[in-house]
C-alpha cells in the first residue's frame, strides 16, 4: 500500500453546495501544466498535468467548456479517453482511466475531469487481476466478481486491436449505458438514497470498464475516529494513505471493509454471473 505524505496538501472534496463554474480546469491555463488540446466527435478537451499527481505522468482530459462533474460520460468522453490510452500504449506507456462522478465519489472538482494514471510495470490496475480471470458465460454482457462485497459492475471490452477501432468505440459508448441501467437498479433497490446526485466510479482499462456506485466519500476507521477518502483509485485496488499511522490502521480495518463502507450493496442475485476462479487468495 503506498504511502504518500503530500496527499495532505491535496484540496479535498468540496461540499456539494459550493460546485461552482471558477475553478484550475478553465482558463487562463497555468502554463506549467497545460499539456495540449484535442477534439473528438465535435467535443473540445484540454489536457492538463495534475498538479497534485502522487505518481509521475498522472494528467487529465478536461472538457473546454465548462461542464459538471456529476454528468455521465458521453460517447466522446470514452473515444477519447481509448484513444488517448491507446497512444500511450503505441510508446510503450500504459495508462488506465478513472472518473469520479459526484461528490460522493470522492471528486474535488466540479468541472468535467477525466484522469489517466500510468502503470509502471503492470499494464493494468490491481482489480483487473481479479476481473481478467473471471470466466464468463456469455460475451457481450456485464458481471460481476462474486468475493466483492459491493456493488459494481463490468463488462469485458475486446481484446486490444483485435476489432477495427471505430467498432471498439462503439461497443464501449453502449458498454457504459448498459452499466449505467445496472446501477439505477443497484439505485433503486435502496430503501434510502444517498444525498445529491447519483455518484459513482468509472475504471477504464483496455481490458474492462467498470462502474462502481457510491453512498458516501469517505469511510470512518473504527479506530483513531480518521476518515478515509476513497475515490476510483480506492476501488482500483490502489490505496494510498498520507502516513505510516493510517496505512497501519487502513490495513487493520481491512481495504476490502472500507469499500463496502463507502459503496453501495449488491442487489439480489449479483453474487454469481460470472464463474470464478478462486481469485481472492493472490
Ligand atoms: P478529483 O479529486 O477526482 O475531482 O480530481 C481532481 C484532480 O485534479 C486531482 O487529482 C487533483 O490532484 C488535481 N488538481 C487539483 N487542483 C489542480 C490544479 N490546480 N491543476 C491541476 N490539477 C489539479
Amino acid at each position: 500500500m503506498p504511502l504518500c505524505s503530500a496527499l495532505a496538501q491535496k484540496p479535498q472534496a468540496s461540499k456539494p453546495e459550493v460546485y461552482g463554474k471558477d475553478g484550475p480546469f478553465s482558463p487562463p491555463y497555468v502554463s506549467g501544466l497545460y499539456v495540449d488540446e484535442l477534439e473528438e466527435g465535435g467535443e473540445e478537451y484540454v489536457i492538463l498535468m495534475n498538479k497534485y499527481c502522487v505518481v509521475p505522468n498522472h494528467f487529465l482530459l478536461v472538457t473546454k467548456e465548462f461542464k459538471r462533474q456529476t454528468s455521465p460520460l458521453t460517447p466522446q468522453d470514452l473515444a477519447a479517453a481509448y484513444k488517448l490510452m491507446s497512444a500511450g500504449r503505441r510508446q510503450g506507456k500504459n495508462f488506465f482511466m478513472f472518473y469520479n462522478c459526484g461528490p460522493l465519489s470522492g471528486s474535488s472538482q466540479p468541472h468535467k475531469h477525466l484522469q489517466f494514471m500510468p502503470l509502471v510495470e503492470e499494464n493494468a490496475p490491481p482489480i483487473e487481476r481479479l476481473a481478467r480471470r473471471q470466466r464468463l458465460e456469455v460475451d457481450g454482457k456485464a458481471f460481476v466478481i462474486s468475493q466483492l462485497p459491493y456493488a459494481h459492475h463490468i463488462f469485458r471490452l475486446p481484446a486490444y486491436q483485435s476489432r477495427p477501432l471505430e467498432e471498439v468505440l462503439d461497443i464501449l459508448a453502449q458498454a457504459f449505458i448498459s452499466l449505467m441501467d445496472l446501477t439505477f437498479q443497484t439505485l433503486r433497490q435502496l430503501p434510502v438514497l444517498p444525498d445529491g446526485p447519483p455518484a459513482y466510479n468509472v475504471l477504464l482499462t483496455f481490458d474492462h470498464l467498470h462502474v462502481i456506485p457510491r453512498g458516501s466519500a469517505e469511510h470512518q476507521l473504527s479506530r483513531g475516529k480518521v476518515d478515509i477518502p476513497v475515490n476510483a483509485l480506492g476501488f482500483a485496488g490502489m490505496m494510498i494513505t498520507k502516513s505510516e499511522e493510517e496505512k497501519s490502521l487502513l490495513i487493520e480495518e481491512r481495504p476490502l471493509e472500507i469499500l463496502r463502507g463507502v459503496g453501495l450493496p449488491k442487489a439480489e442475485g449479483e453474487s454469481c454471473s460470472a464463474v470464478e476462479s478462486s481469485i481472492l487468495d493472490d
